[in-house]
């Protein structure tokens, strides 16, 4: 018998509007811990959405959100008050935006953008933080002596890195990307992917995934959604789905990257 894991997060009927436009219908997902779950889907299909609505950003106009709160119990993120959302959030989640310059400090330094979180969760000695940031900083790839630039100073790949070294210092048990790699040269792309491949690899993480590229998931995810017009069109196994794709759209996609 295999044990009943619970999953970190599920996302139940969920639909999603903004104003009178509604953008999500219905989406159903669970997000285990130690799987990659890609959302694949093209430009506008809903994706950033419904990770804004997985990190409680959003809330949903109908359906639930629930996740583990760190002491085994489930909540529905739409019920807990703003200051238990904002810890859940610091202490156990990670999101990780498209748009480095939407999360990171310019102004500040590679360090200072690194232990943001550990300061919230109350790590005081400088020393400490210094060496925390520097081995964060080599495990990413990035020269740890650069710890007093500024991310101005760096090329796209790097900033991504440092996102990632931000958001992975606090040890989250749920990491959601949005498009970690859009926007790099291919052969940086490359690079960034295979980083994240090990950093995941070796976790008890529950990652979610946002890509529109079918290549992505296959290289990171075990199983995948895809999205079409907000309505979740495939689920399944990347193998399986890759292998014998059943939805119109999703035999589309997988012919374009075969
Ligand atoms: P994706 O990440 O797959 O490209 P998004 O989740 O960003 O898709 O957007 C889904 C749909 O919602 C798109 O049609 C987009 O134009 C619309 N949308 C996104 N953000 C807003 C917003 N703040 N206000 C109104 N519409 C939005
Ligand atoms: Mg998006």
């Amino acid at each position: 018998m295999t044990p009943q894991i619970e999953p970190s997060l599920r996302a139940q009927d969920l639909d999603f509007a903004f104003g009178q436009r509604k953008v999500l219908h219905d989406v159903h997902l669970e997000l285990y811990p130690g799987e990659v779950l890609a959302i694949v889907g093209e430009s506008g299909s809903g994706k950033s959405t419904l990770l804004r609505l997985l990190h409680g950003d959003l809330r949903p106009s109908r359906g639930v959100v629930e996740a583990d709160d760190g002491h085994g119990r489930r909540c529905d993120l739409a019920e807990l008050r703003q200051q238990e959302l904002r810890q859940l959030q610091r202490s156990r989640w990670a999101l990780m935006t498209q748009n480095s310059r939407d999360s990171l400090r310019m102004q500040h330094s590679a360090g200072a953008n690194i232990i943001e979180r550990r300061l919230a969760q109350g790590e005081r000695s400088y020393a400490r933080l210094r060496a925390e940031a520097k081995d964060w900083l080599a495990r990413v790839e990035i020269d740890p002596d650069r710890i007093d630039d500024t991310p101005q100073q760096f090329s796209g790949g790097m900033l991504q890195r440092l996102q990632l070294a931000r958001v992975l210092i606090s040890r989250p048990s749920i990491l959601l990307l949005d498009e970690p790699t859009s926007g790099l040269d291919l052969s940086v792309q490359a690079a960034v992917l295979d980083l994240i491949r090990k950093l995941v690899q070796s976790s008890a993480m529950a990652v979610a995934l946002v890509t529109h590229d079918l290549g992505v998931a296959r290289l990171l995810a075990q199983r995948l959604i895809i999205l079409q017009g907000g309505r979740v069109v495939e689920a399944g196994l990347v193998d399986q789905v890759l292998e014998d794709p059943q939805h119109p759209y999703s035999q589309l996609l997988v012919a374009s990257v075969l």
